[in-house]
């Protein structure tokens, strides 16, 4: 078998990628596109091959340029999920295809199907717009010294106003009502503080849609303790990534929610949960999620009719009691393996519910184009350089600041001179606390007299005299003001 191998189902129209992935991947994906195949979808699937087998073959991406080509040529990705190995050496392969493919927008939908899935909680029905490039996820990791990791959290205002712009084109298009905003601005001023920044700017133009911005701890805790209340979220990636698990967790399993991955040349549709490696290869994994994955993408093909169709008798197969073993309880009456399943919803295309919501898609929101103003010279700010942080792994037995700081202000040279060292954020030097523990990993913050006085250069010169002295520089960080205003953040106790 080649790596890429077509089968038509019908009358062929739209060619889409499909990958069968690992443990329960190809059972459900096998359901998936029966249900498809009989809903007459008309559809083209070209099967790449990605993940656990591709890894094994020495590829630590875990994907071939065979993959890549279908998935450039189709622009559409219909994935069940896969394994990512243990261990260091690969990459996360879902992360590498949002970020290659530049799919920015995570949409995760999640409804209760009580009482027929058991939740304490029977109106859920809400929608996550997750971050999908940006934030930790860039994955941008090093371990600094002995005792010190770190990952480096990158938004950006591009990033942020297409994902932003989506979720509000989406809410409109959806015939919401509101959107939450949910970050940590309260901490992280400037990264979290922009994305909040660029949801109050972006809101402006939506002036019928209700908006709240929400701090992650009390969001997150609100969705678990009462999730009815939210209709759409929008989150950086980490959040999103989190919140959408509690939702679908909160409303029955994991089992039953759908994704789509946005980007402005292609779409990756999936389900929110994993491989489900206990239960691979035993007929029993609940299909519903891919299914209603898939139903996402048809809608984004303009197929709402045939999404409509199969999602429709997917809920009338729920609401009879035709249950897999995740969702199985004293509101069954029948338990069914994964094919089962699929043919149980088969025989009910064309049936609608009678107690769950029947189901009518809009079509998919449109993809917000990136703002030229981002490109624009014109708009760029006067940055000024103001000083530099100065990363040194000091390991000496005491780390007493104070043998450090006399140490650094000696050795400065102009036009800088030490303001202060942190130590995990928090300022040891002058006058720290005793009692604040130090680690091997000091910030060292050197400012410029008289202000704005310094250039790159001076950067570079001090960070070689202060390696002539001795001291193990390990990373600089820039202090900049753009348009006068600094644009960094301050020690705790600075
Ligand atoms: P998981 O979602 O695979 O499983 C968590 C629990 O939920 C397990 O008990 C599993 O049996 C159950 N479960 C999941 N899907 C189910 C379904 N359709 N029907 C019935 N029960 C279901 O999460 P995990 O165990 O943390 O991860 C397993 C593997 O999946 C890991 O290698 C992980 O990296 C990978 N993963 C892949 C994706 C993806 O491809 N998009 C997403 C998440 C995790």
């Amino acid at each position: 078998m080649t790596t890429q191998e077509t089968t038509t189902f019908t009358k062929a129209n739209t060619s889409i990628s499909v990958a069968h992935g690992d443990g329960i991947g190809p059972e459900i994906m096998q359901a998936t596109l029966s249900i498809l195949k009989a809903a007459g979808a008309p559809l083209e699937f070209e099967e790449v091959k990605l993940g656990l087998k591709v890894y094994e073959q020495g590829n630590s991406s875990g994907i071939d340029t065979t993959a890549w080509d279908s998935i450039r040529k189709t622009g559409i990705l219909l994935k069940a999920p896969i394994t990512t190995p243990q261990g260091g050496g690969v990459k996360s392969l879902n992360v590498t295809l949002r970020k290659t493919l530049g799919l920015f927008a995570n949409v995760r939908p999640t409804q209760s199907f009580a009482p027929y899935v058991p939740t304490n909680f029977p109106k859920i029905n809400l929608v996550i717009v997750r971050e999908n490039e940006e934030d930790t996820y860039a994955g941008i990791e090093h371990q600094q010294t002995d005792e010190v990791t770190q990952c480096l959290k990158l938004i950006t205002r591009p990033g942020c106003e297409k994902l932003i712009r989506y979720a509000f084109e989406f809410t409109k298009s959806q015939g919401r009502k509101k959107l939450t905003c949910m970050s940590k601005d309260n901490i992280m001023k400037l990264t979290d503080g922009l994305f909040h920044k660029v949801f109050d700017e972006i809101a402006a133009d939506y002036p019928d849609l209700t908006t709240e911005h929400m701090i992650i701890d009390i969001g997150a805790a609100r969705l678990a303790a009462n999730p009815e209340q939210f209709d759409v979220i929008v989150a950086p990636n980490l959040y999103g990534d989190i919140l959408s698990d509690i939702a679908a967790e909160v409303a029955g399993s994991v089992g039953l929610a759908g994704s789509a991955n946005f980007g402005q040349t292609a779409s990756l549709f999936e389900a929110i949960h994993g491989s489900a490696p206990d239960i691979a290869g035993k007929d029993i994994a609940n299909p519903s999620a891919l299914i209603r994955a898939a139903n996402m993408m048809l809608v984004h093909l303009g197929y709402n009719d045939i999404a409509e169709t199969i999602e429709n008798a997917l809920l009338k197969t729920i609401e009879v009691g035709i249950h897999t073993a995740d969702i199985y309880s004293d509101k069954s009456t029948k338990k069914v393996g994964t094919q089962e399943f699929a043919k149980a919803v088969i025989e009910r295309l064309g049936q609608l519910p009678e107690q769950l919501p029947v189901q009518k898609f809009t079509a998919s929101a449109k993809i917000p184009q990136i703002s030229k103003k981002a490109f624009d010279p014109a708009n760029r700010k006067t940055k000024q350089l103001l000083g530099v942080d100065i990363f040194l792994h000091w390991y000496d037995h005491l780390r007493d600041p104070n043998i450090l700081g006399p140490a650094l202000e000696k050795a400065a040279i102009k036009p800088f001179s030490l303001k202060m060292i942190t130590n995990r954020g928090v300022k040891v030097y002058p006058e720290g606390l005793k009692e604040t523990f130090c680690t091997d990993h000091w910030r060292c913050r050197f400012l410029a007299n008289p202000e704005g006085s310094s250039q790159p250069k001076d950067v570079i010169n001090l960070q070689h005299a202060l390696s002539e002295q001795g001291f193990d520089v390990i990373k600089t960080e820039n202090l900049y003001s753009f348009d006068g205003k600094r644009a960094y953040s301050l020690g705790q106790g600075e």
